[in-house]
């Protein structure tokens, strides 16, 4: 009675769409949960993920959850769970992309899921890492574990403007570090929104270096 009372006079609103929520509705409405521009889990991976990756790194699986539209309803939940310190949301896309993606092949040999860091000093301001919030409700709906400090991200120490794709991609790539044992193992590499895929193959590189018997990736949304 009192929650339905504060939500009168306070209501929590769609991350999404931002019309008001009814007590039954979490994060997002109902509409948007059935018409935000999804994944289709029961055929492969689309072409136009898999050509963000293909002949430049030899991976196992690529995956996302949402299709990115500048403007659009998918960008306003993104840009909730990076700045507007809505980590729960993250946690909650995290969980529902895992369940949806359990019923399906994609990721059941990973042996674990390590999302891509944030610079500490960024961790410092923003308190929160959205892609670990992101991983730790897939690694609940997966049902594998996480290893969320398992990748360290460092200083660039020169700037990638002017430099070339190469040249770009060497610089990223020294700016991670592996702290844990992935020797032999499949990692899935998890972060909040995929575009160029620079980031992740820079980290999936050095993921390899380090051992790993195979990498996948999986965003919450990605840009077609
Ligand atoms: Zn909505």
């Amino acid at each position: 009675m009192f929650n339905a009372f504060l939500q009168l006079l306070y209501p929590k609103l769609c991350f999404a769409c931002e019309d008001p929520l009814f007590e039954s509705e979490e994060f997002i409405c109902t509409y948007c949960r059935i018409s935000l521009a999804r994944v289709d889990y029961t055929q492969n991976s689309p072409w136009w993920l898999r050509a963000k990756f293909d002949g430049l790194f030899v991976y196992q699986e690529v995956q996302t959850f949402f299709i990115f539209a500048s403007g659009g309803r998918v960008q306003y939940l993104m840009h909730a769970i990076k700045y507007k310190g809505a980590e729960d949301l993250g946690e909650y896309l995290g969980l529902w992309a895992g369940q949806s993606l359990k019923k399906f092949h994609f990721f059941h040999e990973v042996d674990c899921i390590i999302p891509i860091p944030l610079h500490p000093k960024r961790l410092q301001e923003r308190s929160y890492n959205q892609a670990e919030c992101i991983g730790n409700g897939l690694a609940k709906g997966l049902q594998i574990p996480i290893l969320p400090k398992a990748l360290q991200k460092f200083s660039q120490t020169n700037s990638l403007i002017g430099q070339d794709r190469s040249h770009r991609f060497e610089i990223l790539k020294d700016s991670f570090e592996v702290l844990a044992d992935v020797r032999g193992r499949h990692v899935l590499i998890v972060d909040d929104t995929l575009t160029t895929g620079a980031t992740l193959l820079a980290a999936a590189e050095k993921i390899k270096a380090a051992g790993a018997k195979e990498v996948s990736f999986f965003t919450l949304a990605a840009l077609k």
